[in-house]
């Protein structure tokens, strides 16, 4: 910043010589040359006048001829006649009206500032001829440019350089210091463990871009920080869950066998009674160990997924045959409709395809079996080809989701009602095991309320013909 408004002024200064300044300087040379010749002859004159013909020099007329000849070279004669000055030239008296020159011949300084301008000395003295001393003081201006123009030429070249400098500092400040600036606080922030302050982005160019970078990092590392904390929070509501959802069964268990011991259930009825509470109870848990343990083990990737190619219109038809005969018993009215006409052939695991839908299926009779019993109640259940996806879609007669409550339902644990009463609700990872598998099977499933205000559950299967998603079952497989 320093070096480069001296580079720039250098410059300017060359183009403005260059532009219209060469030709002036050119020419003030020649008149220079010109002027020293013509002195010479006039110092030739002089010098022959103050040796041969002194006398001259007392002639007004020729004096003031000389003075104007050398005058127009900006030169000029200070003469003295026993040592007081006799004569000045004209120019000189314009020059620099207040001068003393009495006291400039005693004391002649080497170099005299006269007006504007300097001049150097020159003393040499002669003998009139009636025997008086003559003395003679020479100025002449050696310096061609006036004298104010040196500090006005040094001051217009540090404005120039000040303002360049300023001008410089400013813009450089503006798209390089302030961002990196900005940059520097943004990354502090981030040391000290603010992810949330968002960096605005300043600079163009590179700049602009390193802070759209650090921008992008710290929403990534922000996310990746934020699911973390989510997964620990996660890691501790199933801790908590599981230790309730066993506890629940446990303490009841122990309440109706005590129950017994104790001899309350002091009738036969009473103890049959206890005992199938217990059982209910102890298959409960059971049923809960036995998600979990998939659940966990479908979330560690340690499941094998053992994939079949299948047409997965006739697979359904044959899995809803097998469950209707449940599910009428439960009053449910089941029915299957196929609307693609030709076979859609999936890659999938046949066991687990089959998990898949008696977690949903039974969602939906127990949570439509809450609806009352007056109700119809009816499942549908279609299949599709949608492009490169097989599509399913199960839905119910029942009540619905709560709108709240769609996007968590897929979640470990969740349970809409959170009354976590065992007489409705299950174990809370029904659908979560759902979506566990369907991603495996490098699908997707959600669900929405139907218009008829039930349930629906989508499920979409990639086709088997896809090369891409079969290649990513059999990684998955790997696990
Ligand atoms: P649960 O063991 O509680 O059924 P799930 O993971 O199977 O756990 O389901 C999560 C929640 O989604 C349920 O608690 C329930 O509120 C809601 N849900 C699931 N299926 C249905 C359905 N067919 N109709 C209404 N709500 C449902």
């Amino acid at each position: 910043m320093t070096i480069v408004p001296f580079i720039l002024m250098i410059a300017f200064m060359m183009f403005v010589f260059y532009a219209g300044g060469m030709q002036d300087i050119r020419q003030y040379i020649e008149i220079e040359k010109s002027e020293k010749m013509s002195q010479m002859l006039i110092y030739g004159e002089l010098s022959y006048v103050i040796e041969n013909d002194a006398d001259k020099l007392n002639q007004e007329n020729y004096l003031s001829d000389l003075q104007a000849r050398l005058g127009e070279q900006w030169a000029g004669l200070l003469i003295a006649k026993d040592g007081k000055v006799m004569s000045v030239p004209a120019f000189l008296l314009e020059l620099s009206p207040e001068q003393d020159w009495q006291a400039l011949f005693d004391n002649p300084p080497d170099k005299a500032s006269l007006g504007l301008f300097r001049f150097e000395t020159d003393v040499f003295g002669f003998q009139y001829p009636d025997g008086s001393e003559g003395e003679i003081l020479l100025l002449r201006r050696y310096d061609v440019v006036p004298l104010f123009w040196r500090p006005v030429g040094a001051a217009i070249g540090l404005a120039f350089v000040a303002l360049t400098g300023l001008l410089l500092t400013y813009f450089v400040s503006r798209s390089i210091i302030r961002p990196i600036h900005q940059l520097k606080t943004a990354a502090l922030q981030i040391k000290d463990g603010d992810l949330s302050q968002r960096l605005v982005k300043t600079g163009k160019g590179e700049i602009g871009q390193l802070s759209t970078a650090f921008e992008a990092m710290r929403i990534r590392l922000k996310q990746s920080i934020d699911q973390s904390l989510q997964y620990e929070e996660n890691r501790k509501q199933l801790l908590s869950h599981i230790s309730h959802d066993l506890k629940t069964p446990i303490s009841a268990i122990k309440g109706y066998v005590e129950g017994i011991m104790d001899g309350i259930a002091n009738t036969d009825e009473k103890r049959e009674r206890y005992m199938q509470t217990i059982y209910r109870k102890a298959s409960d848990m059971d049923q809960l160990i036995d998600e979990l343990f998939l659940f966990s083990k479908l979330d560690l990737q340690t499941v094998a997924f053992d994939f079949k190619v299948l047409d997965i219109k006739r697979y359904l038809e044959h899995f809803l045959e097998e469950q209707r005969f449940d599910l009428e018993k439960s009053g449910v009215k089941l029915t299957y409709s196929a609307l693609a006409k030709q076979s859609i052939m999936i890659a999938a695991d046949p066991d687990k395809l089959s998990r898949v839908l008696t977690n949903i299926l039974n969602n939906c009779v127990k949570y439509m079996g809450q609806e009352g019993e007056d109700g119809e109640k009816r499942i549908e259940v279609t299949i599709q080809q949608e492009e490169r996806y097989a599509v399913i879609e199960l839905e119910d007669s029942g009540p619905g989701i709560d709108e709240e409550d769609l996007p968590y339902i897929f979640d470990r644990f969740y349970r809409a009602e959170q009354s976590r009463n065992s007489e409705t609700g299950g174990s809370g990872l029904g659908l979560a095991i759902v979506k566990q598998i369907i991603e495996g099977h490098g699908g997707v499933v959600w669900a929405e309320n139907a218009i008829n205000g039930g349930a629906r559950f989508i499920l979409k299967l990639p086709l088997a013909t896809t090369p891409k998603a079969v290649t990513e079952h059999e990684e998955h497989t790997d696990h």
